[in-house]
């Protein structure tokens, strides 16, 4: 079994930054994509904002087990049709690792319904992570705290919705703390929010922000077929209730009718 991964970039700053180009030559994307592929367990593939459709057409998400998210500069030009098409895939039961600036990526805010803001700084410090939950998945493999020698700092509060589980908490050097690797359950969908990954910093050539990624995709690949039409809201006649029943009392819709949205 393969996990079929795709990584999506943003691919803004490599284009027009030299010291982000000089770390990553091929781009974020590429760099993730290589690290994932080293695993004989995933098969990964990128795509970028600049592709037709930021290259999540229906097709290929419907051949994603979990998609990896990176963006920054251009949020808003990710277009709302693909968000909503992402977040159904989700909802059907792909997976969704969200990295770094993408907290304030369309698709998860859309997914999270909160600000997703925090506190920041770009000063090149030192961030140590601490595992919360030893015997998480993602965190298999792992010592109980490693350190980014550069970071840029996020800190609480972090305006997402109480997570599922957290799988990591960063200390930054100058006193900050952020809940860094978090997960969520979205309709049949694992999501994964980690921190990491500041696009001035070789955050991706870090082993153990590798071993990270490898063992999230793993984690939040769903093996279960996916839901075909995961927002479907059926009218259910009166003649097919599971218990029989007699219509009693005004109604306001008519039979078949799909209803309000
Ligand atoms: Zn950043």
């Amino acid at each position: 079994m393969t996990i079929r991964t795709v990584v999506w970039g943003e691919n803004v700053h490599e284009q027009k930054n030299k010291v982000v180009a000089g770390i990553y030559p091929n781009g974020m994307h590429n760099c993730i994509a290589d690290a994932l592929n080293k695993d004989a367990n995933i098969s990964a593939t990128t795509a970028v904002l600049q592709d037709p459709e930021h290259g999540l057409t229906k097709e290929r998400l419907d051949q994603t087990d979990v998609l990896l998210w990176w963006g920054h500069a251009a949020h808003g030009d990710v277009s709302d049709e693909v968000v909503e098409r992402v977040a159904e895939a989700v909802w059907s039961g792909m997976g969704l690792i969200v990295l770094h600036s993408g907290h304030f990526a369309k698709i998860f805010k859309r997914l999270m319904g909160t600000p997703c803001n925090l506190t920041w700084r770009e000063a090149g410090e030192r961030e140590r992570l601490w595992l919360t939950s030893r015997n998480h998945p993602i965190a298999a493999g792992l010592p109980d705290s490693f350190e980014l020698e550069n970071e840029e700092m996020y800190g609480e509060p972090f305006g997402i919705p109480e997570p599922l589980e957290t799988v990591f908490i960063s200390w930054f050097q100058g006193g900050e703390v952020f809940r860094s690797g978090v997960t969520y359950k979205r309709g049949a969908g694992n999501v994964f929010y980690f921190r990491p990954g500041h696009e001035t910093y070789p955050t991706y050539h870090d082993a153990n922000v590798q071993k990270v990624l490898s063992n999230a995709v793993k984690w939040a690949y769903n093996p279960a077929a996916r839901i075909a039409n995961p927002t479907d809201a059926p009218n259910v006649p009166v003649d097919v209730a599971p218990e029989k029943i007699e219509e009693r009392g005004p109604r306001l819709h008519h039979d078949g009718e799909e209803g309000f949205r």
